[in-house]
C-alpha cells in the first residue's frame, strides 16, 4: 500500500491495484498487474518513470494489447497507459502529428476524410499508433515505418527525444524501438493528397479481403511472423493444425497464423499451442517459426526479433 500512497501523490488519478489485464488486451487473457497508471501528461509520466527505476520497479506501456499475450501470473510491476496522455491529433496540410496512443483504425479513417492517401492499409489493423510503431505494423506490403518522418519518445530518465526517420531502423514487423527501453509519445506521419473515392475504394477492398480472411473470436492477430520460404500460416495448415484446441484456445479453422480464445482459454492454453505449432513445423518443413505477438507477465518479456 504504500507504493500505491506513492503513485496517489504523482498521479492526478489513483493507480489500479492488481488490475486483471485480461481487461486490456484483445484476446481476453491475462493475470493482474500490480499497478495500472494513467499519467495525464509528460511531467506525470516523468515522475512515474523516476518513480519505478528508484523501486527498482519494471515497467510495460500498454497500447490496446492487441498484440498481447500476458501471462495468467500477470504483470509484476507498474503497467503505463497513454490514454490521457497521448491522445492528440492535428493535420498540417498533407502531416499529421498524433499521440501513441490514438487508435490505428481512426487515424486510417481520418486521414481518408482529409482526402490523403497512404495510410489506406492500416483502417483493418486494431491498436495505436504507438503498437504500430513499435511493431512496424502492415498489410498488403503496406507498412506504417513507409509514413514516419519523426518520432517522440521519453526514455527511463525521463529525457525527450525528436528523432528524424533517419535515426530510426524498421524491418518486417520490428523497429529499433524493440531494442531500446523508451515510451513513444508522439509521431509525424507524411501522406501524399489523393483522391477521396479511389481511397474510400481501396480501403474499403482492403477491409473486405481482411474480413473474408480473419477469425471473428477475441485473437491478437497473426502469432508467428512469416518466414522467408512460406507464410506461416500455410505452413500450420499444411502440418494439419487447423482447428486444433488446448482448453478454450484454438488454432483458428479460419486461419492458421491465429490462435483464438473461444471462452475462457488461459495463457497456458496459448502457449501450449504455440509450442505444438512450433514443434510440428519444425519437424515437418525444418523452419523454425518466430512469434510475432508479444509475451509479457511475471518479471519478463519475450519477443523475437
Ligand atoms: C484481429 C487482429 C488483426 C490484426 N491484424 C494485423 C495486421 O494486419 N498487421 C499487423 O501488423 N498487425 C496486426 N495485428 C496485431 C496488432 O494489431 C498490431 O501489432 C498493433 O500495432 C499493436 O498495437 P497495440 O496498441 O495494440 O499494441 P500492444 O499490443 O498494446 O503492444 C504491443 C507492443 O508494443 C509496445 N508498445 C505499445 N505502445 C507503445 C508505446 N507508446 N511506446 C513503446 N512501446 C509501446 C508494448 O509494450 C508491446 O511490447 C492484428 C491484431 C488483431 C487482434
Amino acid at each position: 500500500m504504500e507504493y500505491f500512497r506513492q503513485l496517489c501523490e504523482i498521479l492526478r488519478t489513483p493507480p489500479l491495484v492488481k488490475e486483471p489485464l485480461s481487461r486490456h488486451t484483445s484476446l481476453g487473457i491475462g493475470g493482474p498487474a500490480d499497478y495500472l497508471v494513467n499519467p495525464h501528461d509528460t511531467e506525470e509520466l516523468r515522475d512515474v518513470l523516476l518513480f519505478a527505476r528508484e523501486h527498482h520497479l519494471p515497467t510495460l506501456v500498454l497500447g490496446h494489447g492487441t498484440n498481447l499475450l500476458v501471462l495468467d501470473e500477470g504483470y509484476r510491476g507498474i503497467v503505463i497507459s497513454l490514454i490521457s496522455a497521448c491522445s492528440h491529433c492535428s493535420f498540417f496540410d498533407s502531416r499529421i502529428q498524433a499521440g501513441a496512443n490514438v487508435a490505428l483504425p481512426w487515424l486510417a479513417n481520418e486521414i481518408a476524410r482529409h482526402g490523403l492517401t497512404g495510410m489506406e492499409f492500416a483502417a483493418g489493423i486494431p491498436g495505436t499508433l504507438g503498437g504500430a510503431l513499435y511493431m512496424n505494423a502492415g498489410a498488403f506490403g503496406y507498412y506504417t515505418a513507409d509514413l514516419v518522418e519523426a518520432v517522440v519518445t521519453m526514455d527511463q530518465e525521463g529525457c525527450l527525444r525528436t528523432r528524424p526517420r533517419s535515426e530510426l531502423n524498421f524491418s518486417y514487423r520490428w523497429s529499433n524501438f524493440q531494442d531500446e527501453d523508451v515510451i513513444i509519445l508522439e509521431a509525424t506521419l507524411a501522406l501524399q493528397p489523393g483522391d477521396q473515392q479511389k481511397i474510400a475504394e481501396m480501403q474499403g477492398q482492403m477491409l473486405d479481403k481482411r474480413a473474408a480472411r480473419h477469425p471473428r473470436q477475441p485473437s491478437a492477430g497473426s502469432v508467428f511472423r512469416n518466414p522467408p520460404e512460406k507464410g506461416a500460416g500455410y505452413l500450420i495448415e499444411k502440418a494439419g493444425l487447423k482447428g486444433m484446441t488446448v482448453g478454450d484456445a484454438q488454432i483458428s479453422p479460419m486461419h492458421g497464423n491465429f490462435i483464438v480464445n473461444n471462452g475462457n482459454a488461459t495463457a497456458s492454453d496459448i502457449l501450449n499451442l504455440i509450442n505444438i505449432v512450433r514443434k510440428s513445423v519444425k519437424e515437418k518443413f525444418g523452419i523454425e517459426l518466430q512469434l510475432e505477438i508479444r509475451i509479457v507477465g511475471g518479471n519478463w518479456e519475450i519477443g523475437e526479433k
